[in-house]
């Protein structure tokens, strides 16, 4: 599993949220704790959505 904001993978990483997608609910999206502090943009690979 890859963080949805800049791709690192988060097994190694203790603290990370996963949520369904605001936009379609149908893709997880992932964020480690870097990228939720930084409040990084992330991109729905299945609609296309990009937020936070
Ligand atoms: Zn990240
Ligand atoms: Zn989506």
């Amino acid at each position: 599993m890859k963080c949805s904001s800049c791709g690192k993978e988060i097994e190694t990483e203790r603290n990370w949220v996963e949520f369904p997608c605001p936009s379609c609910g149908k893709e997880k999206i992932i964020r480690c704790k870097r990228c939720k502090r930084m409040e990084n943009a992330y991109n729905c690979s299945k609609c296309g959505f990009t937020g936070p």
